[in-house]
């Protein structure tokens, strides 16, 4: 039994402790209260007092990818025109990057995450195993999401899938207590109707969880509402053909169906009321990416539309590729920042339900929140501790303000999941931190040459 103290004590399900304490028995919280009350109560546990810092649940991402990790700032120059971006994470990937490559890509990338306080994650694979695998290594908890390959034709869904399947039941054989697996139908207009209601009636069936890219951007809307615009370009160059269902993206995953599966929807930046509307309704999940979708230029989610809807939401961070950082913290300062900016604003977001969305909210859209999201007794130990000790934090008034406008991944000084050390003070607690650094310098070589 061990007892963490700090000034702060922030359970997310109830009100802050100061001078707040948690006890921790192997992979679980036993108890949250005060400092002394938990000190008299279990007198024999080690203690350690962090200070000047708050103790919280960790921060989830929920949408991620891992495996292009390697892709960090080497896109910038093209993301101004989405196909050259894709065309050049794509042939790069293809011929510049071995496997060992991105396995090791996404093992920094996870390492990234638990540096920032990140404890889980809901990353995307098309390989699927190397962020699979790096989430393993670094001792963090999530669901690989593994993705589908692009797959627009209905008369080859069948064959599609099969392969999908494999790889996925691959990866489940190989599931921890920490790491499981799900499935990712890419987007809507990616992947065939007929690949659709497959992996739907396959995740009802088994209970697998589901992700799709939804509502990102207007040439998604134009691609989906008229069959015109970027993707028509696009399927004409492939010799493809497209029949637009001429609705949203949303109100086509509804029709089709895949909503009884309650997916996690990644971005929803263009989405109607009637949308919002349907996920609420559907219990389907948001994740939100407001950098990403900044970095490109798409648009801003309605977050505060989707909270007045008490609709499921985390946040994500996206590839690297596209923000180009993995920090939970920025990304929910971001996301406040801009909710309160937008034109059509009808309230401001505080700093308490942004930082909930940050940890139990994220849970929750990766159907978590049994066992993780906030510090109670019986969950598990996924805690954080974040330093407030920086001048430019200080002085602390409210401590919900102090993590969100003052506070990011740098200030993070201890990462544990499932009660054990992942992270502290600048040291990895699983990896050669050097040896990895040293690999994505010679990767990021390779790629330039
Ligand atoms: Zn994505």
């Amino acid at each position: 039994m061990k007892i963490l103290s700090a000034d702060y004590l922030l359970p997310i399900s109830s009100e802050p402790i100061e001078n707040g304490a948690i006890a921790i028995d192997e992979t679980k919280i036993v108890a949250v209260g005060t400092t002394g009350k938990l000190a008299e109560k279990f007198p024999e546990a080690t203690h350690e007092n962090f200070g000047e810092a708050v103790i919280m649940p960790g921060f989830v991402n929920c949408h991620s990818h891992l495996e292009i990790t390697a892709m960090r700032g080497f896109l910038d120059d093209v993301e101004e025109d989405f196909y050259s971006w894709l065309i050049k994470l794509t042939l790069t990937r293809a011929e510049k990057l071995t496997e060992k490559n991105v396995e090791n890509a996404a093992l920094a990338g996870a390492f990234e995450g638990a540096r920032a306080g990140v404890t889980c994650f809901g990353d995307i694979g098309r390989l699927g195993k190397a962020g699979f695998e790096a989430l393993k290594t670094i001792g963090l908890r999530g669901v690989l999401f593994q993705e589908t390959e692009f797959s627009p034709k209905n008369e080859e869904a069948e064959n599609d899938f099969a392969k999908l399947k494999d790889k996925f039941l691959d990866l489940r054989e190989n599931e921890t207590e920490l790491v499981k697996v799900g499935l990712s139908p890419h987007a809507p207009y990616t992947v065939s109707r007929k690949l659709f209601e497959k992996i739907t009636e396959y995740a009802i069936e088994k209970n697998v969880k589901i992700t799709i890219h939804v509502s990102e951007s207007n040439q998604e809307k134009d691609f989906m509402e008229s069959g015109a615009g970027f993707f028509a370009g696009v399927y004409e160059n492939l010799n493809l053909e497209w029949n637009a269902p001429q609705t949203s993206s949303v109100e086509y995953l509804a029709d089709i169906g895949v909503l009884r599966a309650k997916p996690l929807l990644a971005h929803c930046v263009k989405v109607s009321n009637k949308d919002i509307k349907l996920i609420q309704a559907s219990d389907s999940r948001i994740a939100h990416c407001p950098k990403s979708n900044a970095k490109f230029g798409h648009g801003i989610a309605p977050l505060e539309k989707f909270l007045e809807r008490k609709i499921r939401v985390g946040f994500g961070s996206d590839s690297v590729a596209s923000n180009n950082i993995c920090d939970i913290a920025e990304e929910a300062r971001f996301a406040t920042l801009f909710a309160r900016n937008a034109a059509n604003r009808k309230r401001f977001l505080i700093a308490k339900e942004i930082i909930e969305t940050a940890t139990l909210g994220g849970a929750r859209a990766l159907g978590l929140d049994p066992e993780i999201g906030t510090l109670e007794a019986g969950k598990q130990a996924d805690v954080i501790v974040i330093s407030l000790g920086n001048i430019a934090q200080m002085p602390v008034h409210d401590v919900y303000s102090a993590l969100l406008f003052t506070s990011n991944a740098r200030d993070v000084k201890m990462t544990m999941v499932a009660g054990l050390e992942i992270y502290r003070d600048g040291l990895a607690k699983r990896i050669d931190e050097a040896e990895i650094k040293m690999e994505m310098k010679a990767i990021a070589e390779k790629m330039r040459r």
